[in-house]
């Protein structure tokens, strides 16, 4: 999960050892703090790697 300030340069990106809430979280932490619209967006899974 990928989530991003529209307002400004705040993002949080969760990595595979956090949950989706933890991002979710942060963005609302952020909104509270701020008043600042946040974005959400799923990343699709890691694309795999073809060895040509
Ligand atoms: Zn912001």
């Amino acid at each position: 999960m990928y989530t991003y300030c529209l307002e400004c340069e705040w993002q949080a990106t969760t990595v595979a050892s956090e949950t989706d809430a933890v991002a979710s979280e942060s963005a609302i932490e952020h909104f509270v703090e701020t008043g600042h619209t946040v974005e959400s967006v799923r990343l699709p899974p890691p694309a795999v790697i073809l060895e040509s």
